[in-house]
Parts: C-alpha cells; sequence; structure tokens
C-alpha cells in the first residue's frame, strides 16, 4: 500500500519545527516512523505534511547525572547500549529490550512511543512506574507534564498539535529501589497483551516504602495499579504480601482491553498473573 500524497519538511531546530506545525494545520511529526508509517500506508492516517525531526541533534542526546534527561529522538538500541541507564533506571532496560525486534529498536524512539501512546506498547509502563516527566515545547514556549496527566486514552496524550515532545526526565531512585518488568507477549505481533511495570522501594527494615505499579496491553491507557500498590506497601514484600497485592491488582481499573485474540477477562487474569511474577522477582522472592 503507498500512503497518500504528502509534503515533506526536514527542520534543523525544534523552533523550526512548531512553525511548520503552525503553518500546516494537518502535518504530523516523524521520529522512527515505526507507527506513523504504517498507519499512513494503511490509510488511517493521511498528513498533508510530514515533518521529520531526524536532523535535529539535541533531541538525540542522552544526559546522566544523578538523573536522566533523555532526549525524545533516542532510539530503544541508543538507550539499551547505555550500561549506566541500565544500572539506574534496570525497569526501563527490560521494557525497551522487549520492543519489537532489532529493526524496530534501531529506528522507534522513546519520545516517538511515548508519543503515539499505543495501548500495547512497552515504554509507557516503565515511564509511569518511575514517574518520568515530559518536557514539550510548543509556540507558548515550554512546559513539563508529569507521567501521571500525560498518557490520556488511547493514542491519546497531553500534547497540543503544535507541541513536540523533547526530553523525558527521570529523577534518580532514592534508597533500596528494586524493580521489574514482565510481558505477556502477543505471539505475532509481539506488542504486549499484558505487560506490567514495578519500582518498589523499601526502607532501613526492608518493609515496603512505596509502590509503583502499571499495566499496559490489557487496558487501553497505561494504568496504575493502585489496588495492588496499597497492598504492598508497610509489607515486608514476601511471596504472601505479593499475592494479597496481585489479588487486588484489578481493583478499580474500570476496563479492560477485548480483542478476537484475548477477551477481557483474560487480560484482567493476565494483570493479576504479571503483577505476581514481577512482584516476586523485583522482591527476590
Ligand atoms: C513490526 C513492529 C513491531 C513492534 N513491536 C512493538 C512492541 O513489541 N512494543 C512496543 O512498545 N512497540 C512496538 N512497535 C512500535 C514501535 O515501538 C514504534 O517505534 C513506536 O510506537 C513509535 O515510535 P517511532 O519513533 O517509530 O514514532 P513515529 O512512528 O515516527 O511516530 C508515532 C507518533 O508519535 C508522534 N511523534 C513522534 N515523535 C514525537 C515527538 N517528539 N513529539 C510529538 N509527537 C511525536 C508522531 O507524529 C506520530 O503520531 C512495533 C512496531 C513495528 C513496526
Amino acid at each position: 500500500m503507498y500512503p497518500a500524497a504528502f509534503d515533506y519538511h526536514r527542520p534543523g531546530s525544534v523552533q523550526e519545527a512548531i512553525s511548520l506545525l503552525q503553518e500546516n494545520p494537518e502535518a504530523k511529526i516523524l521520529a522512527g516512523g515505526h507507527s506513523l508509517l504504517p498507519a499512513m500506508k494503511l490509510r488511517l492516517a493521511e498528513p498533508g505534511a510530514i515533518v521529520d525531526l531526524g536532523s535535529i541533534s539535541d533531541l538525540k542526546q542522552l544526559s546522566l547525572n544523578g538523573g536522566a534527561t533523555i532526549g525524545a529522538m533516542c532510539t530503544y538500541d541508543a538507550l539499551l547500549n547505555s550500561n549506566e541507564l541500565e544500572t539506574m533506571f534496570p525497569v526501563l532496560h527490560e521494557a525497551l529490550a522487549w520492543v519489537g525486534d532489532v529493526q524496530v529498536r534501531n529506528l522507534g524512539t522513546i519520545g516517538g512511543s511515548a508519543a503515539h501512546a499505543d495501548p500495547a506498547a512497552d515504554i509507557p509502563a516503565a515511564l509511569v512506574a518511575l514517574e518520568a516527566e515530559f518536557v514539550v515545547v510548543g509556540p507558548n514556549g515550554e512546559r513539563t507534564i508529569p507521567a501521571s496527566e500525560f498518557f490520556i486514552d488511547i493514542f491519546t496524550t497531553a500534547l497540543e498539535p503544535e507541541e513536540v515532545l523533547t526530553q523525558i526526565k527521570l529523577s534518580a531512585p532514592d534508597g533500596n529501589v528494586v524493580s521489574a518488568y514482565e510481558k505477556f507477549p502477543h505471539p505475532a505481533s509481539g506488542y504486549p497483551v499484558c505487560g506490567v511495570a514495578v519500582v518498589v522501594t523499601r526502607d532501613g527494615s526492608g518493609n515496603v516504602s512505596s509502590a509503583r505499579i502499571t499495566a499496559t496491553g490489557s487496558v487501553y491507557v497505561v494504568t496504575r495499579l493502585t489496588g495492588a500498590e496499597d497492598a504492598l506497601t508497610g509489607t515486608g514484600g514476601d511471596a504472601s504480601a505479593v499475592e494479597a497485592a496481585s489479588e487486588r491488582a484489578t481493583e478499580g481499573v474500570s476496563e479492560f482491553a477485548g480483542d478476537h485474540y484475548a477477551s477481557s477477562e483474560y487480560r484482567e487474569h493476565l494483570t493479576k498473573v504479571f503483577v505476581k511474577r514481577a512482584l516476586n522477582r523485583a522482591l527476590g522472592n
């Protein structure tokens, strides 16, 4: 399939990209193209113009200084090659390693994954569990959006049409933090039928002082599993505490995704199973 005709622009700066977005209301940003181009070829998207961020080198920078500032155009592969990022944020490294195949990881970008907000994307689960901040620049300047407000709905984020996601910021882990990302991949596409990221902090006595647990794939937008978080917090994090957290994992989740491959009931069940797996691995049970 061929996409509909479009104009192509390759700006050299974020400001130039924003001007092009303002001049071309039908334009779409191009990052790695691994979600946008298939959608265009299927004519699910027919943007009149493409604004390719590939020449803006600032957006490809990864800076590690206690925390991490990750340029939106960093590819999965570039991030997987950073030992320091892996040491500091292993849950993100695990999620990155799960994405697609070598070709997808060579071109796909962390910013493209976040901005696309595919309900079955791996990376948002890790970013929300890490309480990432999203730096976006638009005609009215720069703003920072917390993870809790960035992902709004299926394929919908807090980004405005003329805004560019420029950076994703992660704070340095504070204290004794353990984490894991577990995924049940779709056998054909590799996308998560259910993915669960957990980031757990233990206090000096080994008790869980905070837990952030997220689901992707089984829900329509990456979701914090607050029932499981509440159940785990204050416990010793042993296998029985994890079992109790898993039982409460789906509490308060209004809707599970369902399709011809996996019903919503099955995905709800998987969510509990993968919460248990991720927590037990993270906590060493
Ligand atoms: C065969 C295949 C297998 C895959 N498997 C997986 C998988 O297992 N797990 C997974 O998570 N994903 C998977 N993906 C999707 C992949 O991760 C994509 O790379 C990702 O979803 C989009 O990133 P991109 O850089 O390619 O963005 P693009 O496709 O270029 O853009 C996606 C959307 O985001 C917008 N956008 C991009 N960058 C910005 C920005 N900086 N600011 C504002 N808007 C922006 C674009 O306008 C577009 O609407 C797969 C894709 C393919 C083709």
